[in-house]
């Protein structure tokens, strides 16, 4: 009796000692997962304090400068005009992302589809981009698909997912400043793609970029500001979309970021 007393008391101090293992390895990575979201929270806090501290502070310096009627030639007056206009832009484009990832978060964005040619899309994005990117120093080029690519989707969402795209190429090439935009069509799928000769993204980041607010970390691109939200807004429209991203990168060489959209979506 003793020896059996004995045994029960010895699986009922393993099983209590395994419960008590699980208990705290629970434990343990709920606490983990507290303190890397806390990070995260506090990196993406100071990352939008950063990103909207630079428009503003060269809006209140052009502005005063203006104000103030030191500027005395018209050229000059029209360039700090230029550059509140540029930072205005900024800031808007800034805000406007961060409303629209809290759409996404709260399940409330809306998407308006409509059939669409995607090579007129890609035009107008580049029409409405060359000078910006030329005065940046970049040489962008539109490689649009011959024939018809026709296909049902949300044009407005569809333009700001190549928009973040262009920025991000265009804040990640410091060497190289070369942006293609290229449309094209693979049986019954439709593409439009970014192509920049930038920093690349190395493999183990390509499986991340797309988590909220995950910015990479390798080389320069630390020094760039941004709130880690472009890729996430990208993901979100392409998937509402039922198409799919691919990312063609190489550390140092740059980034194809190719959005594709099946064409039987056409209703
Ligand atoms: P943000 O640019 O605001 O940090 P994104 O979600 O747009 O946020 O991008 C996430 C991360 O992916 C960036 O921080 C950067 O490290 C990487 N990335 C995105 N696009 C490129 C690109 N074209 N070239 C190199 N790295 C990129």
């Amino acid at each position: 009796m003793a020896k059996e007393r004995t045994y029960t008391n010895l699986i009922f101090i393993v099983g209590l000692s395994v419960l008590m293992l699980v208990m705290a390895w629970f434990g343990y990575k709920n606490i983990k997962r507290e303190i890397e979201l806390a990070q995260i929270k506090s990196d993406f806090v100071s990352n939008v304090s950063h990103e909207l501290r630079t428009p503003l502070a060269l809006i209140n310096m052009f502005a005063e400068t203006l104000s103030m009627g030191r500027v005395k030639t018209e050229e000059k007056r029209n360039e700090y005009y230029g550059i509140i206009q540029q930072e205005t832009e900024r800031l808007s484009k800034i805000v406007n992302k961060i409303l629209s990832f809290s759409k996404l978060e709260a399940d409330k964005w809306k998407f308006n589809f409509a059939k669409t040619d995607l090579n007129s899309l890609a035009e107008k994005v580049y029409k409405s981009y060359k000078f910006h990117l030329q005065q940046n120093g970049f040489e962008l080029s539109f490689e649009p698909f011959i024939g018809t690519l026709e296909v049902n989707i949300d044009s407005e969402a569809v333009s700001e997912s190549v928009i973040n795209l262009i920025d991000n190429a265009i804040k990640y090439s410091d060497n190289v400043k070369r942006v293609v935009i290229r449309t094209g069509r693979i049986d019954e799928k439709v593409f439009i793609e970014i192509e920049d000769s930038g920093a690349g993204i190395s493999s183990e980041d390509q499986t991340k970029i797309f988590d909220k607010f995950y910015r990479a970390s390798n080389g320069n691109v630390h020094n760039t500001k941004g709130t880690g939200l472009g890729l996430t807004l990208v993901k979100h429209i392409v998937d509402a979309h039922k198409g799919e991203i691919k990312l063609n990168s190489k550390l140092d060489e740059g980034s194809v970021f190719r959005l594709i959209f099946p064409v039987d979506q056409i209703s």
